[in-house]
C-alpha cells in the first residue's frame, strides 16, 4: 500500500532515482528494433524496469522517465539496438 517506490523488508535497495527530465527532449533511447531479436537480456538487466516486452518480446520503453542512463542496456544488448539520445 506504500507509494513511496521503496521496497519492503531489510537490505532490499530502492531503484535509484533519474535525475534526467525527459519532458523538454528526446525519449531517452533509440531502440533499432530492426536489428532487436528479442533477447529480453536489456529488460531483465535494467535497474529501473524501463522497459516491457511487446507482443514480439522486443523491449517497449514503458517507463521511460526512470531510464538513470546507465549504460547497461546498450552495453549488453548483443545487436547493438539501443543507443541513447543523451550520451
Ligand atoms: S540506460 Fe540503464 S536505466 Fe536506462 S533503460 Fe538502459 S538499463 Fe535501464
Ligand atoms: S538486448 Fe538488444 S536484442 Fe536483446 S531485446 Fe534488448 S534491444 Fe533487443
Amino acid at each position: 500500500m506504500s507509494d513511496s517506490g521503496q521496497v519492503a523488508g531489510s537490505g532490499a535497495k530502492p531503484a535509484p532515482k533519474s535525475k534526467y527530465d525527459y519532458s523538454k527532449g528526446p525519449a531517452p533511447l533509440n531502440i533499432n528494433l530492426t536489428w532487436c531479436k528479442a533477447c529480453n537480456i536489456c529488460i531483465a538487466l535494467c535497474p529501473t524496469q524501463v522497459f516491457e516486452p511487446d507482443r514480439d518480446g522486443k523491449p517497449v520503453l514503458a517507463r521511460a522517465n526512470d531510464c538513470i542512463q546507465c549504460a547497461i542496456c546498450w552495453q549488453h544488448c548483443p545487436d547493438f539496438a539501443i543507443t541513447s539520445n543523451y550520451k
